[in-house]
């Protein structure tokens, strides 16, 4: 008998490499390539006036935070719930309202964090495989479940179900929560957020971190009803109730980022545009390129291998994301970069694919 003998084993999560050298091209983790909002970067340099707040725990309920999202959203504020990133929001959410013994669906290919997320709360869970184009098929998910998730837009598959289909998963489901995460909604597809007001099993998932360009300020929010919300954070504060830092440390750089619409407009729009010349160039080049709803592409070489290219770039300090998993692994998932970003990446291809 040894400690090891009581200890959870889980396998975690493995996300895209951060390299640490300088000169890279690193389209592997579906960063923005622009920075946030500018006056982000002034409600920062507000902050180190008023760096003695640091003392004192934050408040639990990031109630300035969510006051901001209340207005942007036209939400009202027991119908919000925030987290540090969309992960701890994912997490604690399938803590909450995955108790069942019967299996929460999801797709087999999908968001991997999931599958994490399941094995280490023991959650029952089964894959629904997509169909051979990637795409849902909704009937798949009208079978007894204690659950279902959905990434919408999907990753790494970049595609979108329109939103009549995301509906009917919702309401097909009505004795299960049904989370909708859109981590990548603002590229592409409609919002599920509207329909919190009529399905009280919905739990609509978003992040900072991808059309806000706010990755490592760790903002996740989820949208439901107020029983939902309330279940959520019952949970959530029974585990760390201080797990967001001070209002003053976020709000200031979200409540800038929200309050700045045209400059997320643009950004978003500039990613869309670089999309579908990135699209267009890599279907020359002799890829099968998915329609991207997101900002990253979903692609297959007709002749090359996924790896061979993923190596080839990787040499040439450009980073793009590949899977070696079963049904994706001659796919490569690239981030849309900045134009001389895909520049780059386009010369190198041409490069590797015709050595
Ligand atoms: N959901 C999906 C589908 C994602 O791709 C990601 C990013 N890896 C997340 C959630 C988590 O993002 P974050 O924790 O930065 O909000």
């Amino acid at each position: 008998m040894s400690w090891k003998d009581n200890t959870r084993k889980v396998t975690p999560y493995v996300p895209g490499e951060q390299p640490k050298a300088g000169d890279v091209v690193k389209l592997n983790t579906n960063e923005n390539p622009y920075p946030p909002a500018p006056g982000v970067a002034d409600a920062l340099r507000k902050l180190a006036d008023d760096y003695a707040i640091m003392r004192k725990y934050p408040d639990t309920n990031a109630t300035s935070l969510v006051d901001a999202l209340s207005e942007f959203y036209n939400v009202p504020s027991d119908n919000i719930f925030v987290g540090v990133g969309s992960d701890d929001v994912l997490a604690m959410s399938f803590l909450t309202f995955f108790d069942s013994d019967r299996p929460v669906l999801f797709p087999d290919i999908t968001y991997s964090f999931y599958e994490v997320w399941a094995e280490t709360f023991r959650i029952p869970y089964k894959t629904v495989a997509l169909k051979d184009d990637f795409t849902i098929d909704i009937k798949d998910y009208e079978q007894l479940n204690g659950g279902v998730v959905i990434a919408n837009p999907n990753a790494p598959t970049s595609i979108c179900l329109d939103i009549d289909s995301v509906e009917k998963i919702i309401s097909s489901n009505k004795d299960s929560v049904v989370i909708i995460d859109e981590a990548y909604i603002d590229f592409g597809g409609v919002s599920a957020l509207p329909l919190i007001d009529k399905y009280d099993n919905l739990l609509v998932v978003q992040t900072f971190s991808k059309s806000r360009s706010m990755a490592g300020a760790r903002i996740g929010v989820a949208f439901g009803s107020p029983d939902i919300i309330a279940s959520l954070k019952a949970v959530k504060f029974s585990i760390n109730s201080y797990t967001m830092s001070h209002d003053s440390i976020r709000i200031g750089a979200a409540a800038a980022s929200l309050n700045d619409r045209s400059y997320f407009t643009e950004t978003v729009d500039r990613i869309i545009n670089t999309r579908t010349e990135a699209t267009r160039r890599l279907t020359e080049m002799g890829f099968e390129v998915l329609e991207s709803s997101t900002n990253f592409l979903f692609a297959k070489h007709k002749t090359h291998k996924a790896v061979d290219i993923f190596n080839g770039l990787r040499d040439q300090n450009i980073y793009v994301r590949y899977f070696d998993k079963p049904r994706i692994n001659d796919h490569l998932r690239i981030t849309i970069g900045t134009p001389e970003e895909m520049d780059k990446l386009y010369s190198a291809l041409e490069e590797i694919l015709n050595r």
